[in-house]
């Protein structure tokens, strides 16, 4: 992304890199010498995180891995695909649905890059689903000495390697779990309450479902329930079935988000909130999200509740969804069923870090852990204390990474009392 000025932003343009220069090697033995000659290295992905994870410091190689062919290889008999490191999930779907198979789920947007996307154990939403990262069964790195490293489901890295943060080398291709295709119908309905809410029975009234509210009032606006046409559809008595096509955020036009109206389409083109033709290249709007224990959800959202008028002046809109607990050592639900609360602000840090600040007391009593890719100041110390295996993945990332090429300051500041 090049900003208005000339330089490297990040997609929302609250971070300006400072590497003047975007390497884009156009060549794998390219990249191992460029990664090789280097003494610190991050790779950008499609560059939507909100905050310096992918920035290499000072006199750091910035490097994207878009020069690279673009490898979606479909192993339609073991059920899998490879896929190189620049790949985007809106290309890897429409492949792999090509060939009569899908991914679990999808994340709202489908522009994001898959390997920066499960390198911040980015999700989507369902009691079932575990994060986009617990599909993948390998990895394939290029290390700081340019050698290329393999980690499989059987080895005993394995589970640090996949949200690793962009801290271990390049992530040069990753194999994924596939399942045969299948059919989605997206149904919105409006206004939930808060009071009375049975959290479980909502969260698991469909294979993926999302819940929205501005906070303005104690309930939410919202509630999108995509199911799959291959399962016997729930019922869903609490809130009225929407009559239009909606967008989440009120007043803003439906026209860029997947098709509504129970109308049943391919999982690619429904588990996205946002469709894969609409491409934002630049977003006024900075991000925030936690992930609890899915039990506390009812608890959390009360929390929420009674500070809704410090939020709501800010937010644009607030997201809940949930998501399976997962093995990755580093992932916001790593060994826990999850509820994840997301919150779109406006476009104004200086304004919005206060609030955030605010929302991180308030879900505090639930060792609440930030995602990886978004705005958050939850200081390094609490992040670790709610973080198990970080020194296993600190020690992980020592042995592959001894001269510490991929540890940015972003990375450090969790690492730190360990290196
Ligand atoms: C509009 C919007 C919607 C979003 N929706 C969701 C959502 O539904 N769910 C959710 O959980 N998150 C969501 N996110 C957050 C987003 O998924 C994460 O920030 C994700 O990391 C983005 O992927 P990226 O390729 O843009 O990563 P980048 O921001 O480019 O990079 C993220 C990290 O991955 C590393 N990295 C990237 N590629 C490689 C590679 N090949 N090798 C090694 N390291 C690499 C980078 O160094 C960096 O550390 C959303 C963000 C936006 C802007």
């Amino acid at each position: 992304m090049t900003g208005t000025t000339g330089t490297l932003t990040n997609w929302a343009g609250n971070i300006t890199y400072t590497a003047g220069e975007l390497h884009r090697p156009r060549s794998l033995d390219a990249l191992r010498a460029l990664v090789a000659d280097s003494t610190r290295v991050r790779v950008l992905g499609s560059g939507h995180s909100f905050n310096a994870i992918a920035e290499p410091g000072d006199g750091g190689v910035l490097l994207s891995l878009t020069g690279l062919p673009p490898a979606v290889d479909v192993d339609t008999t073991a059920r899998t695909v490879r896929v190189s490191g620049g790949v985007r999930y809106a290309e890897l779907a429409r492949r792999v649905h090509e060939h009569g198979l899908a991914l679990h789920n999808m994340a709202s947007l489908p522009h994001i890059s898959v390997a920066g996307s499960v390198a911040t154990g980015t999700h989507g939403s369902g009691v079932t689903n575990g994060s986009l990262a617990s599909a993948v069964r390998e990895v394939e790195l290029v290390t700081a000495d340019g050698a290329t490293v393999t980690i499989g489901r059987d080895d005993t890295r394995f589970d640090g390697a996949v949200t690793a943060l962009g801290a271990l080398g390049v992530v040069t291709a990753l194999t994924l779990d596939l399942e045969p295709a299948f059919g989605v119908s997206q149904h919105v309905f409006t206004g939930l309450p808060l009071a009375g809410l049975d959290f479980e029975a909502v969260a698991a009234a469909a294979y993926s479902v999302s819940l929205f509210t501005d906070w303005r009032q104690p309930g939410f606006g919202q509630v999108w329930l995509k199911r799959r046409t291959d399962r016997p559809a729930v019922d869903f008595p609490w809130a009225a079935p929407a009559t239009e096509a909606m967008h989440p955020v009120p007043g803003m036009p439906a026209r860029n988000c997947t098709e509504q109206l129970g109308v049943p389409g391919p999982w690619h083109d429904r588990l996205p909130h946002f469709r894969a033709e609409f491409t934002p290249s630049s977003g006024a709007e900075l991000q925030s999200e936690y992930l609890l224990p899915r039990s506390d959800a009812l608890a959390a959202l009360h929390a929420l509740d009674a500070i809704r008028h410090v939020i709501a002046p800010l937010l644009q809109i607030c997201e809940v969804r949930t998501v399976a607990a997962d093995r990755q050592w580093l992932s916001p639900a790593y060994g826990r069923d999850s509820v994840a609360l997301h919150f779109t602000w406006v476009a104004d840090t200086q304004a919005v870090l206060p609030v955030v600040a605010r929302v991180e007391e308030a879900l505090a009593p639930f060792d609440a852990r930030p995602h990886w890719g978004k705005v958050f100041t939850v200081p390094s110390e609490v992040v670790r204390a709610r973080s198990p295996r970080l020194t296993d993945f600190g020690a992980l990332a020592a042995a592959l990474d001894p001269a510490g090429t991929f540890t940015n300051a972003f990375v450090r500041d969790f690492l730190q009392p360990l290196s």
